[in-house]
């Protein structure tokens, strides 16, 4: 995918969430608005209602209807101006409430019309025992008083809450998914990078190596050069050198399609390890020599169930990074131990070592330290994930370490072949 393409998608994702977190606070806003209006509605009724009811009761017919107002978001006041009873006042609002699905606690509160002020409030609902009018100290009888009801703000909001929360919630998972999505096309992307290069570098190391075989072979075929058997010598070990290289490389090539399967089938058979590490050794014999290197195995042979072939490139490929990564001449101590459960391997090297944090990484598929712009060291980053797979593959594992001198241990270990 492209990158223009990645940056259209996260533009228009992030556009769309936009309008979408737009249009749900508007709803979410309308509906909350809505609710309050039918709620001031409805309390407006059922007190109106109320204040009826009591002067119907007070004087059995009425002249004039006293409005409700609403002093503030959760307080109504009723100006009847009027002999209040309190206990008569509290049963008729609680059966207005209840006739009008008004759910929420509520407190009653009775003015001194002249004075404004609170003479007596109680928690007008069920729970409200039942009171003797004179037991509230004030005279009752005085048509002076006005009556209202509050709701405690805490309940008022409740339902408001609910709306603004679910709300919230759809956004922020919107958001998440769509985070998601826009962090696994990035991953993606990254992934097709990396196999780009792969192939780019590939092409290019095989290109090198064939076209030095075939200016080679040019020189061998030039009749002139028959009668100089150096320079024919100097030429077919060139051949030879180049041809090694070229082989590597095509295994590397199949390392990686192999690594591609979900599903590896390998060949299962008794291997002693010891034999194994020494051929996958072998080919690294001439190079060693030529860097003054050396390598090591100790150990006893040691017998699993394995597939040959595949833990030959296993270890061929931790003595290949070893002589790679050296700083000077490699020198590769292998040491084979038997535990009471598995063999263990340790392959270590006096190179130039890896941090702790690139530890973490290096298992991981394409993953190679990373050096600047400064690659002297050709590599593809597949090597140690084939190891890690391999390794797992025999129900063994693999990890990495420092060397206690300098460089690097990586360590191996296999179950052994009566544990399989
Ligand atoms: P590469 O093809 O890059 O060598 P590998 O998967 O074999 O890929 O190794 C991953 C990275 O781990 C390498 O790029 C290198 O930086 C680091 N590494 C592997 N083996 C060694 C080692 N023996 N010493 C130091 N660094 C190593």
């Amino acid at each position: 995918m492209r990158e223009k393409t990645i940056q259209l998608i996260v533009i228009v994702g992030v556009l769309a969430l936009l309008i979408l977190t737009s249009v749900q606070f508007f709803w979410a806003q309308n509906i909350v608005e809505l609710e309050d209006k039918q709620f001031n509605h409805k309390v407006k009724i059922a007190l109106s209602n109320a204040g009826y009811k009591l002067r119907l009761i007070q004087h059995s017919s009425i002249s004039t209807i006293h409005p409700v107002k609403q002093v503030s978001e959760n307080q109504f006041i009723v100006e009847i101006q009027d002999i209040i009873n309190p206990i008569a006042i509290d049963s008729i609002l609680q059966q207005e409430f209840q006739d009008l699905e008004l759910e929420l606690p509520y407190n009653i509160a009775i003015y001194d019309c002249f004075t404004d002020s609170v003479v007596h409030s109680l928690g007008g609902s069920k729970q409200q025992k039942t009171v003797a009018a004179e037991e509230f100290g004030v005279n009752w009888n005085l048509d002076s008083y006005n009556f209202g009801v509050i709701f405690p703000t805490e309940n008022r909001y409740r339902q408001d809450l609910n709306i603004w929360a679910i709300t919230i919630l759809v956004i922020l998972m919107m958001a998440v998914l769509l985070g998601y999505v826009i962090y696994l096309l990035v991953q993606q992307k990254k992934l097709d990078d990396i196999k780009n290069d792969f192939i780019n570098n590939m092409t290019h190391e095989l290109k090198t190596p064939i076209s030095t075989i075939s200016l080679s072979a040019d020189v061998l075929c030039n009749e002139e050069n028959y009668n100089h058997p150096e320079r024919i010598s100097r030429y077919a070990h060139i051949i030879r050198e180049e041809n090694a290289r070229l082989k590597s490389q095509v295994e590397k090539v199949l390392q990686a399609a192999f690594l591609e399967h979900e599903k590896i089938n390998l060949a299962f058979s008794s291997v002693d390890l010891k034999e194994i590490i020494e051929k996958a050794a072998k080919p690294f014999a001439l190079k060693l020599e030529n860097l003054s290197g050396s390598i090591e195995i100790t150990g006893p042979a040691a017998v699993i169930q394995g597939d040959p072939q595949h833990l030959t490139h296993l270890f061929s490929n931790l003595i290949d990074n070893a002589i790679k990564y050296a700083i000077d001449a490699p020198e590769i101590k292998i040491s084979i131990q038997e535990q009471e459960r598995y063999v263990t391997v340790a392959v270590c090297d006096n190179g130039i070592g890896i941090s702790a944090d690139n530890q973490k990484n290096i298992f991981k598929k394409f993953y190679r330290v990373p050096t600047g712009n400064i690659h002297n060291v050709k590599g593809f980053g597949i090597g140690l994930n084939y190891v890690k797979l391999i390794a797992e593959e025999h129900k063994g594992t693999v990890e990495v370490s420092d060397n206690l001198e300098k460089g690097t241990c990586f360590t191996l270990n296999f179950p052994k072949e009566s544990h399989k």
